[in-house]
């Protein structure tokens, strides 16, 4: 667990991450082994931000001087709305998850950092498994590099909605891990310990077990899988975290120092 500041006593620092909760956070562990790494001056700490409070928030985390803030579950849609400047592709995920403070710039490094941990897996089919908020950042960034994208959610018409504004994007009436190459576990239910009914004996020997949940034990949709390659959301976290570390000092960010302080 992580020391929380409630935003209005947080002390001065480089970097933050800003949810609500944020206890749980794995960032400030792996971006300061980076920053260690690096070389770089300076702290990345967590600080509690009610979904509410986001904009005053940021205010003064600006007047204290922080460089940059990364934004977790539930911010991303009031941190877009803080920001002056937004990427497009932040703009069409609706999510801003990484500010660039005293720009007031916003950028999106889930979709991008997703992409970054399936590239060495081959195939193009794609299956998404929910329709929230990290399920859009996905979709896009699937479809836009060329994958055959498959959707499903509980609420079928969110799943509509989502593939309306995102041609090609195929919606499934009943979620099934057949004829994909990579099946992405984008929804909460593995938060709550709810478990989704799949067919994994339905499925490719090879195809890859994504849950973007990340957790000490494998999920219930992890072990389902079986034998399969499998990733969990540690994977992301790092690329999205190394990705928003690039974006604030300007220079590459190593993987490795990330991944080993989130015991990958
Ligand atoms: P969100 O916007 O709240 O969306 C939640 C999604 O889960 C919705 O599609 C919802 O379906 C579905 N869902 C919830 N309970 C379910 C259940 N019991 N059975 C089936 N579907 C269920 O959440 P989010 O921000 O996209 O996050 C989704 C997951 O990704 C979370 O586990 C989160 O921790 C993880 N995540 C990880 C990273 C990372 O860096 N690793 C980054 C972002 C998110 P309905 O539409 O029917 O409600």
């Amino acid at each position: 667990m992580n020391q929380v500041y409630p935003w209005r006593d947080a002390p001065a620092a480089r970097f933050a991450v800003i949810g609500d909760p944020v206890s749980h956070s794995l960032s400030p562990k792996m971006q300061n082994a980076v920053l260690q790494e690096l070389g770089e001056p300076g702290e990345y700490i967590a600080i509690q931000v009610p979904e509410a409070e986001v904009g005053k928030a940021l205010d003064h985390l600006s007047s204290l001087g922080f460089e940059g803030i990364n934004v977790t579950v539930p911010n991303k849609s009031a941190a877009r709305q803080w920001c002056e400047r937004v990427s497009e592709f932040a703009s069409a995920a609706e999510a801003v998850n990484t500010i660039a403070l005293q720009g007031r710039e916003g950028n999106n490094t889930d979709g991008p950092g997703f992409l970054e941990t399936i590239s060495q897996f081959p195939g193009r089919r794609a299956t998404v498994l929910g329709a929230g908020g990290s399920a859009r950042a996905i979709v896009l960034s699937l479809s836009a590099a060329g994958y055959e994208v498959r959707l499903w959610n509980r609420t079928e018409a969110r799943a509509h909605e989502l593939a309306a504004v995102i041609p090609g994007v195929v919606v499934l009436a009943e979620p099934t891990v057949a004829d994909a190459d990579i099946v992405i576990n984008a929804t909460s239910a593995s938060l709550t310990g709810a478990v989704l009914e799949l067919d994994w004996a339905a499925a490719d020997p090879e195809a890859v077990a994504y849950d973007l949940m990340y957790s000490s034990e494998p999920t219930a949709f992890l072990a389902a899988a079986g034998s399969r390659p499998k990733l969990d959301g540690r994977a992301m976290l790092v690329a999205q975290g190394a990705l928003a570390m690039e974006f604030w000092l300007g220079r590459p960010v190593p993987r490795e120092p990330m991944r080993r302080a989130v015991g990958l």
